[in-house]
């Protein structure tokens, strides 16, 4: 320690030691600013900045050394070897650019402090090999151990300076390490200095070629002045990059921030920042976030990984919510040089709304938009289901087809928007009284599903229905879901069917059965329905061409008092010519054109065909026409009537109304106003097939009838079947307390017509007064069966 201090104190100018110093300094001050930005850059960029870095230190310690030796002042003639000279400059300049490569790529402070030390070797070749450029009128002798003690200096404080000088962007570390580097270049060329002793030899010449001292001191010059600029480049160069990062800092956090996307970027696996987007998204501060690992924002930590493996691609992951709730995502990984290193920017995508729309589009392509029942793709798919299973446990299944009686009427009456709104009732009424494994479907307008699985008899089939028609019976609600009345099928796996299509047919032939026989009631289907079911489609498939083709028309049965045995009016009753079956009874017909809306146009043109032919009649004698239900409940009703009524001239009071009693209990106050309209035409009206329905006296007492037409089924052998002579001896008490003629109907045998006349009843009509026959027979000649002639037309 002693001689080195002696070496600089004694051996050099002080001056120029401090000259020395300075120098040193400001190219450390410059590599370490240089080694900086070459970290933070990438490719050629960096290699650039690496080169500029080892030049800047090249030329320092070369610089160094030299006015170093220009300090030391053997006293004896010196030069300087060109070549060596020349090659100690390249060699320091080399050997620290690999120091400083080292560390520009290392990813930790060993990595650094190995280009330390490798700095700290590029140091001492230029020192050694400028030794050995120096040419002395004198021999030099070394001390080996400050030899060695000078390359390890020089090896330790470089490899102390890089890290000190990396550790972070401040420029407190970023001096310390400049000075770290300063010293380990001084104390290795003080060091080794100390290690020279010269014994001076007059007989050695300095030779000829050797750079004199003076010339060096020029070249330092140069050198020294290239560092200044080297190191104020380099200041100029910090300067602009701070000012340009927290710029682009501020710019990439209001982007970042703009984005709607959560983003997040990571050193390693370390959050480094994120935007706001996805603090919101998984309800943390975005500070607290900083530093976190990645992994624990996911349920499904390996995801990770999986985005590192697939960059640029999208993947579906959950996320986990501070609060613990867990969100859907969509995460794109993408690396990205990030203050001069790669990191992972990840994009992250809210996948909630896409989810809830995703479930609900599938939900609607299974559902029915108005009930939110489940739709015919959802059954079909449910009954395949359903039968693979019944098949593999030998179990049995049942489906029952259901349709609203009459829900036309109800979408005429009261219009579309009831209409849904009784839908919607059904729907919630059936599901109400349905277990889980029991499926509603809406396969179409108003008709209806059950998928009934695990099924123990068949009996429990025919139980649900009589549930389910009862359900929909209740009373509640708008007027039109009062009591509203369906109609049950129900076909069976596998008695009735092993496929879907075939089961869904059966139980709808089943439920057609239903309706024919008794609306609001379940059929189960039997396989002789199917031809029936057949039959009754093409009949009411020629039936709408019936009107157009002229193959309907009316034929008149007489009606008569007696009292006075006169034929007092006719009923009009409608036929049918069909092309092929010839004529088909209006029992068979009337039913099936009243279950699609084709009654309506019928029973138009039979109002119309039958006024205008009694208008023509030159006695005055009623007309009575048969009114179906569905005709009843159409809203302009009465006024259709009136103007029927204005077009053919008949005078209202010629004109009979027959309407069943079940016609009118399904709206009881809707069927009072319309039969009110009708009588304030002064239209008569009639209670057809009394006995057969309801048979209530409240009805007759309630509704404006004008006369009771006793069914013909009481009528028949009425003389000697008691029951049927003392119900008929009850509506005839009933007709006079209520004051309405009452009418006889089916009268066959002179011996009814006798019991009749006798007991007073006012009129009667049947094949022994007269057959239904076309008008024209009744014109011209007497009616043989009542001895009375009728002229029904006028001479003209
Ligand atoms: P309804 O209104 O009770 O008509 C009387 C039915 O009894 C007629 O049958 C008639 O031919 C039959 N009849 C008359 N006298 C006797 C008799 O002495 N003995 C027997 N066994 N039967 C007798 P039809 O013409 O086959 O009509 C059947 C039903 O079709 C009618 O019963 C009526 O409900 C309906 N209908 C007929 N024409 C029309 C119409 O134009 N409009 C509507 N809505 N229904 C009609
Ligand atoms: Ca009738
Ligand atoms: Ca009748």
């Amino acid at each position: 320690m002693l001689k080195i201090y002696d070496c600089i104190a004694t051996a050099h100018d002080l001056r120029l030691v401090l000259l020395a110093g300075v120098v040193c300094a400001l190219s450390s001050y410059a590599a370490v600013g240089l080694l900086r930005h070459a970290r933070n850059s990438i490719g050629a960029t960096r290699s650039i900045w690496l080169a500029v870095s080892a030049t800047t230190i090249g030329f320092g310690t070369w610089a160094t050394h030299f006015i170093g030796m220009l300090a030391f002042s053997p006293n004896v003639p010196t030069g300087y070897n060109v070549t060596l000279t020349v090659l100690s400059l390249v060699a320091v300049i080399v050997l620290t650019g690999v120091g400083l490569a080292i560390a520009a790529h290392a990813k930790s402070r060993v990595g650094m402090a190995v280009g330390g030390v490798v700095i700290g070797g590029g140091v001492a070749a230029m020192h050694y090999t400028g030794m050995a450029a120096y040419e002395i009128a004198g021999t030099v002798v070394w001390d080996v151990a400050l030899v060695a003690v000078s390359i390890a200096l020089g090896a330790m404080l470089g490899a102390a300076a890089l890290p000190v000088g990396l550790k972070n962007s401040t420029e407190t570390w970023k001096i310390n390490g400049a000075l770290l580097l300063t010293a380990a270049i001084c104390s290795h060329h003080f060091t080794a200095m100390a290690a020279v002793t010269i014994l001076p030899d007059p007989r050695i010449v300095v030779s000829e070629t050797a750079i004199p001292s003076t010339w060096i001191a020029i070249g330092v010059g140069i050198a020294s002045f290239t560092i200044i600029l080297l190191a104020l480049a380099g200041l100029a160069l910090d300067l602009r990059e701070r000012r340009r990062s927290d710029l682009e800092g501020d710019r990439m956090k209001g982007l970042a921030n703009a984005a709607v996307e959560g983003l997040l970027i990571c050193d390693g696996n370390d959050i480094v920042t994120v935007n706001d987007s996805f603090g919101q998204l998984i309800a943390c501060e975005t500070s607290h976030l900083v530093g976190a690992s990645v992994e624990e924002c996911f349920v499904d930590p390996a995801i990770w990984d999986l985005l590192k493996a697939h960059p640029n691609k999208a993947l579906e992951s959950t996320l986990r919510r501070q609060d613990g709730k867990q969100v859907p995502v969509e995460l794109i990984l993408r690396p990205i040089d990030f203050g001069g290193r790669v990191h992972h920017v990840v994009a992250v995508r809210d996948l909630q709304a896409r989810k809830r729309n995703e479930e609900h589009i599938r939900f609607l392509a299974l559902h029915d938009g108005l009930t939110e029942l489940p739709n015919r793709t959802f059954l079909n798919t449910r009954m395949d289901e359903e039968i693979s299973l019944a098949q593999s446990r030998g179990e049995k299944f049942a489906v029952l087809c259901l349709d609203l009686d009459r829900f036309k009427e109800i979408n005429d009456l009261f219009g579309h928007l009831a209409g849904d709104n009784v839908l919607k009732t059904v729907a919630n009424r059936v599901k109400a009284v349905l277990t889980e494994r029991q499926i509603m479907a809406r396969l179409g307008g108003d008709e209806f599903a059950i998928l009934m699985p695990s099924l123990s008899s068949p009996s429990e089939a025919g139980r649900l229905a009589d549930t389910v028609i009862a359900a929909l019976r209740v009373n509640g609600g708008t007027p039109e879901t009062n009591t509203i009345s369906s109609s049950v099928g129900i076909a069976l796996y596998p008695d009735d069917g092993t496929d879907k299509q075939t089961l869904l047919t059966h139980a709808d032939t089943a439920l057609y059965r239903a309706k024919s026989d008794e609306r609001g009631s379940y059929r189960f289907f039997e396989a002789k329905m199917g031809a029936e079911v057949r039959d009754r489609r093409f009949l009411e498939h020629d039936l709408r061409h019936a009107l157009a083709r002229n193959e309907l028309r009316l034929v008149y049965q007489p009606q008569k008092n007696l009292q006075t045995g006169q034929i007092t009016g006719f009923e009009a009753l409608l036929r049918w010519e069909h092309p092929t079956r010839g004529d088909v009874s209006p029992a068979i017909f009337i039913p099936i054109a009243e279950e699609s809306d084709v009654i309506l146009a019928i029973g138009q043109w039979v109002l119309n065909e039958a006024c205008r032919e009694a208008a023509g009649w030159s006695k005055p004698l009623t007309i009575a026409v048969n009114v179906s239900a569905v005709q009843l409940y159409q809203a302009r009703f009465v006024q259709t009537l009136h103007q029927t009524l204005i077009e053919t001239g008949l005078s209202p009071h010629l004109l009979e109304l027959e309407i069943t009693e079940t016609a009118l209990i399904r709206d009881f106050t809707r069927a009072l106003h319309t039969l009110r309209g009708v009588k304030a035409l002064g239209v008569r009206i009639a209670m057809d097939d009394f006995g057969t329905g309801y048979s209530s006296l409240s009805n007759l007492r309630a509704f404006p009838f004008d006369r009771i037409k006793i069914d013909r089924s009481f009528v028949k052998s009425v003389h000697t079947n008691d029951q049927a002579a003392a119900i008929v001896r009850a509506v005839l008490g009933l007709g006079r307390g209520l004051n309405l003629t009452v009418l006889a109907e089916g009268v066959e045998t002179a011996d009814e017509l006798n019991f009749l006349r006798n007991e007073l009843c006012d009129d009667v009509q049947g094949f022994f007064i007269g057959r239904p026959g076309a008008i024209e027979t009744f014109s011209d000649r007497p009616l043989e069966s009542c001895d009375l002639e009728v002229t029904l037309r006028n001479a003209s």
